[in-house]
C-alpha cells in the first residue's frame, strides 16, 4: 500500500508515489536557519520529515532528501556582524551545531543540504529569467521585486482569500514577517534581490542589477530546481512557511519555468506549543536539545515527546510529556524484551538485526504499520505498538520473530533506537547545567564564557571532556 499524506494544495489525502516514468521519490524540506540553535519547535518539523522519509523507505520507495540550509539573510548576517566574524564562520558554528543536534536525535542525514550562499549564480539566473518574462521588476535603488499580479494563481496553496493578499507582512501563522521593506510598487510584491546597503558589511555578489544580495523566498526555488528538476514529488515545511514563503516559492518557480505543478504534494506540520503557551524568545521557551539535555532528558526521550501527537495537531510540549515519553519508551523496552526472550534474540541482535532475521512479516504489528501509513498516524501508531505490548497471550518462537520483525520495521520509520538510553549516571543536576551551559558557549565560540563555566565545573570538582560532537563530565 502507498502511504496516504493529506496535501495542503488540494485539501485531500493523496497517495505519495513518485511521478510517473520515476524511480526516486524527490522531496525538499525547507531547512534551518544557521544564525543560532535551533529550538524544539524547528525540530519536531524535522523530526516528522524525518519519519515521512523513514515510511517511504520501508515502504520500498527510494527517496531523494534535499533539505536546505539557509546561511544568507537579515539574521545571519546580523549575527555574523555582532560576533564580528565573517558569514561564512558565524554560519559554519551554527550549521554545525544543528548536525549535532540532528544526530543526537536520530535524523537520518539527508541527501544534499544545499546552502544559500553556495546557489547565487543559480538565484540570479532564475531572477533574469523572471525579469524577462515580465514577472519582476528593478526598482530605482537596484533590487528586484516579484510582482504578484503577474501571477494569475497566486494564493492557491494556502487557499488566500484574494481581495486580503495586499500585504506580504503576516504569514499563515500568524505571525509578522519582517523582512522585504523595501522600495515596491505594491505591497503584495516581495523581494527576488536586495540592492546592497551599507549593513550587509562584506556580504554582496554582482547581478545584473549591480551588486546585492537574493531575497530568502528564491533560494528554495533555486536550489529545489538543480537538486530535483522543474518539478518533485513533495515539499515540506512547517505551518508558518505556507505564506508568504511556499506561495512565493510556486510563484517564482512557476512562472520562471513555465511549469505548473512545481511540488505535487504539500507537506505542513503544526506548531509547537510550550506548556500551553506560544513560543517566544521573551517568555524563555525556546527550547534548545542543551537546555532539556540540561534537565536530564535524553535525545531520544526529546524525539519521543515531539512525535506524540499528530503532525496536523499542535503539540503542546510539556516537561510532563517529557515524564511520559521516559516511561513509554521504558515501557516499549520491557514488552519487547519479553517478545526477544521467547524468539532468543539479544538486545543487541535486535538493535541491528541481520538480513536472516528481518523477514517480511508484521507480525501482530500489522495494524500499527497500517495507521503510520494512513496520514503518518504517529500517536495512532504508538497506540497500536502499546496494544500489542500489552497483549500477554502465549508467543512461539516463530510468532515472536514475527512480531519482531514487525516491530524492527516500524521503529526504524519513527527513528526510535531502543536499549541505549543512558541518561548521565551521578551527574548533579547544576553540574549537568553548567556542563550544557559552556557546551553551549563554546559552540558560540564564547571562550570567555566557556572558560568561566569550566572554573565553576572546577570548582564544583567536575571535569568536562570535550569530544568532536559533544562531551562528558569527570569527577576530577
Ligand atoms: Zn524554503
Amino acid at each position: 500500500m502507498p502511504v496516504l499524506l493529506h496535501d495542503t494544495m488540494t485539501r485531500e489525502m493523496r497517495p505519495l508515489l513518485p511521478k510517473a516514468g520515476k524511480l526516486t521519490f524527490g522531496m525538499y524540506c525547507c531547512g534551518p536557519t544557521v544564525y543560532g540553535p535551533a529550538h524544539i519547535g524547528n525540530f519536531r518539523t524535522f523530526i516528522l520529515q524525518d519519519i515521512l522519509r523513514r515510511t517511504l523507505e520501508v515502504d520500498g520507495l527510494k527517496v531523494k532528501h534535499v533539505r536546505n540550509i539557509t546561511d544568507l539573510d537579515d539574521k545571519t548576517i546580523r549575527g555574523a556582524q555582532a560576533a564580528q566574524t565573517t558569514l561564512t564562520e558565524f554560519t559554519k558554528t551554527w550549521t554545525d551545531k544543528f548536525h549535532a543536534d540532528c544526530e543526537a536525535l536520530g535524523l537520518l542525514t539527508p541527501h544534499v543540504e544545499p546552502s544559500a550562499v553556495a546557489h547565487i549564480p543559480q538565484q540570479v539566473a532564475m531572477i533574469k529569467a523572471l525579469v524577462d518574462k515580465g514577472n519582476a521588476y528593478v526598482s530605482k535603488d537596484g533590487s528586484v521585486y516579484f510582482k504578484v499580479s503577474s501571477c494569475h494563481d497566486y494564493g492557491k496553496l494556502s487557499h488566500l482569500d484574494l481581495s486580503k493578499r495586499e500585504t506580504q507582512s503576516t504569514n499563515s501563522a500568524g505571525e509578522a514577517n519582517d523582512s522585504d521593506e523595501y522600495d515596491r510598487e505594491s505591497a503584495s510584491d516581495f523581494a527576488l534581490w536586495k540592492s546592497r546597503k551599507p549593513e550587509d558589511g562584506a556580504n554582496f555578489w554582482p547581478s545584473p542589477w549591480g551588486e546585492g544580495r537574493p531575497g530568502w523566498h528564491i533560494e528554495c526555488s533555486a536550489m529545489s530546481l538543480e537538486h530535483l528538476g522543474v518539478t518533485f514529488d513533495l515539499h515540506g515545511g512547517g505551518i508558518d512557511l505556507c505564506f508568504p514563503h511556499h506561495e512565493n516559492e510556486i510563484a517564482q518557480s512557476e512562472c520562471a519555468t513555465g511549469v505548473p505543478g512545481f511540488a505535487a504534494h504539500w507537506f505542513h506540520s503544526a506548531h509547537l506549543l510550550v506548556e500551553g503557551e506560544k513560543m517566544s524568545k521573551s517568555k524563555g521557551n525556546l527550547y534548545t536539545l542543551e537546555d532539556l539535555k540540561a534537565k536530564g532528558y535524553t535525545p531520544m526521550e526529546v524525539r519521543f515527546a515531539l512525535i506524540a501527537g499528530h503532525y496536523k495537531s499542535s503539540l503542546n510540549f510539556t516537561i510532563k510529556g517529557l515524564e511520559d515519553a521516559r516511561s513509554a519508551l521504558s515501557k516499549i523496552e520491557k514488552g519487547t524484551e519479553r517478545i526477544l526472550t521467547v524468539a532468543g534474540f539479544s538486545k543487541e541482535e535486535f538493535a541491528a538485526p541481520t538480513k536472516q532475521e528481518v523477514q517480511t512479516s508484521w507480525g501482530r504489528f500489522a495494524p500499527a504499520w497500517a495507521v503510520l501509513e494512513n496520514d503518518l498516524n504517529i500517536p495512532g501508531c504508538l497506540g497500536q505498538i502499546f496494544t500489542v505490548l500489552a497483549d500477554k497471550s502465549e508467543l512461539t518462537v516463530e510468532s515472536a520473530r514475527q512480531d519482531l520483525s514487525g516491530l524492527a520495521k516500524i521503529l526504524y520509520a519513527l527513528g526510535l533506537k531502543l536499549f541505549t538510553s543512558a541518561p548521565a549516571q551521578g551527574v548533579p543536576a547544576d553540574v549537568a547545567e553548567l556542563g550544557a551551559k559552556r557546551w553551549a558557549a563554546k559552540q558560540a565560540k564564547d571562550f570567555v564564557a566557556a572558560d568561566r563555566l569550566r572554573l565553576e565545573l572546577a570548582e564544583l570538582g567536575w571535569t568536562m571532556l570535550d569530544r568532536k560532537d559533544g562531551y562528558d563530565l569527570k569527577k576530577s
